[in-house]
């Protein structure tokens, strides 16, 4: 069997966790916590790092501290992971989707702008919707598969109007624009470490920000905003959203490995893209100037791709469709798609991941190559 993605524990990890064992530090507070959030903020730039339980966490507390809220909209690109979605409906605020362009798959930015021009205006220093008044509380856009789009621009058209940026970089970590990296573009930044991602500690996440006093609060929602160090006070209904020593252990050796990670999976991206070139109708991601990726999770976009998925399963080699759009969820149907032709219908029907473990060898890169061309 070949899979999509697996983990990759080839480094300290069994020694750290074994660490936390003999020494009894296995729960909330703990070195490893700290090493860990202080590798983080070295490697993406930013001044402070908070670890949290999962990425859907991560996004969540964010919205929370960036103060979005019931009622008030904000805005995702349509082709996105559910969390992105359900961490703004946790909040009682009603995600909005943005379509997402045909080449790059991420957020349009020409769409975005037209509907700030056309669907919005600014009221009492707020960005609202001209039809209802209702807020724009924050923009999350997603660096889908550790791509992006035009931060700068992104950043210019959500700061003309006020409106914070929450970047879900779970995808993206190594990934930069102009050399910056994602997650420190907004005022804050999410990353994930599931078990598929490119580091991963079984499951993980990390809130990245600039700024200190969030990074407070973030530390303060996401461990039961408890304010006494002995007596049990607490001045606000918080989250116990805490990452346990024992995963940070595991993404404290995963951090040490992420270099040489980034430098498979590019010569991964490179594999593919040199023997799938030309073949049928394939087209790969297309990645705009200034943008470097992580080649996080290799995908191609076909008209093939459901015969390709079914000939690569016969083989025993795991591929996998895009996400469904939000806006096909039949939790969000009745929720406002901002769209002129409706893109991400075909970037769903015709993009499949394939197979890139950090681990997977050359043989079995040629031997999903081969299947793939069987469908053409
Ligand atoms: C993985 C992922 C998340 C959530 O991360 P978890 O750690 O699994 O909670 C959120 N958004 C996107 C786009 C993701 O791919």
């Amino acid at each position: 069997m070949i899979p999509l993605t697996v983990p990759h524990l080839a480094g300290n990890e069994w020694k750290y966790v074994k660490d936390c064992l003999d020494t009894g530090w296995i729960s909330s507070v703990g070195s490893y916590v700290n090493d860990f959030e202080k590798r983080m903020a070295e490697f993406t730039g930013a001044k402070y790092a908070v670890a949290c339980m999962n990425g859907t966490a991560a996004l969540h507390v964010c919205q929370r501290i960036m103060g979005v809220q019931q009622d008030d909209y904000a805005i995702i690109p349509n082709i996105t992971f559910i969390a992105t979605a359900n961490a703004v409906s946790y909040t009682g605020a009603e995600p909005l989707m943005m379509d997402v362009d045909s080449d790059t798959w991420q957020m349009d930015l020409n769409l975005l702008e037209k509907f700030f021009i056309e669907e919005t205006k600014m009221m009492d220093g707020k960005c609202v919707a001209k039809k209802n008044n209702r807020r724009i509380g924050c923009i999350m856009p997603v660096h889908v598969l550790g791509n992006m789009c035009n931060m700068e621009r992104l950043m210019k058209l959500a700061n003309e109007r006020n409106i914070p940026v929450i970047e879900d970089s779970t995808e993206s970590l190594g990934s930069s624009f102009k050399g910056k990296q994602t997650g420190t573009f907004g005022q804050m930044g999410c990353f994930s470490f599931n078990g598929n991602k490119i580091i991963s500690t079984g499951g993980g996440g990390m809130i990245v920000t600039n700024d200190e006093a969030l990074a407070k609060k973030a530390k303060h929602l996401t461990t039961q905003a408890k304010i006494h160090p002995e007596e049990y006070i607490h001045d606000e209904i918080a989250y116990n959203y805490r990452l346990v020593n024992i995963l940070a252990a595991v993404g404290v050796a995963q951090m040490e490995q992420l270099p040489a990670f980034l430098k498979k999976k590019k010569y991964i991206s490179d594999f593919y893209k040199k023997y799938l070139n030309g073949v049928g109708d394939i087209q790969f991601q297309k990645v705009e100037n200034d943008i470097h990726v992580n080649d996080w999770l290799f995908t191609i976009k076909t008209s093939k791709s459901k015969e390709i998925f079914e000939n690569l399963k016969k083989a025993d080699i795991i591929s996998r469709p895009f996400w469904m759009p939000m806006n096909q969820l039949q939790m969000f149907q009745s929720f406002w798609y901002y769209n002129e032709n409706d893109k991400s219908n075909a970037v769903y029907h015709n993009c499949l991941s394939i197979p890139c473990s950090t681990g997977i060898s050359d043989d079995d890169l040629a031997l999903v190559v081969k299947k793939i061309k069987e469908c053409f």
